[in-house]
């Protein structure tokens, strides 16, 4: 699978989440508010790694396709469950 530049929205939507987006996404925020994550295989490693600067980081639905059950809501539950810990 090619990899993808994944971004992360530095500024939250209006529904409290940041979002990650490829590069060629064509809702990517302004430069000032890209977090650059890197290179990534799939958009959950992508995730995994936007965890570590907000736990509400979330997929954009336009560019990162949720296909892998990785990404299900118990693993989310579970996951900040598990950040919150560590705070
Ligand atoms: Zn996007």
């Amino acid at each position: 699978m090619k990899e993808q530049f994944y971004y992360l929205n530095r500024e939250p939507f209006k529904d409290g989440n940041r979002y990650i987006h490829t590069y060629e996404c064509e809702l990517k925020p302004a430069p000032l508010f890209l977090i650059k994550l890197g290179f990534f295989k799939n958009s959950n490693q992508a995730l995994k790694e936007a965890k570590k600067y907000f736990s509400n980081a979330s997929l954009c639905d336009k560019c990162c396709v949720k296909t892998d059950e990785f990404i299900s809501h118990s693993f989310l539950y579970q996951y900040n469950n598990n950040s919150q810990g560590t705070l």
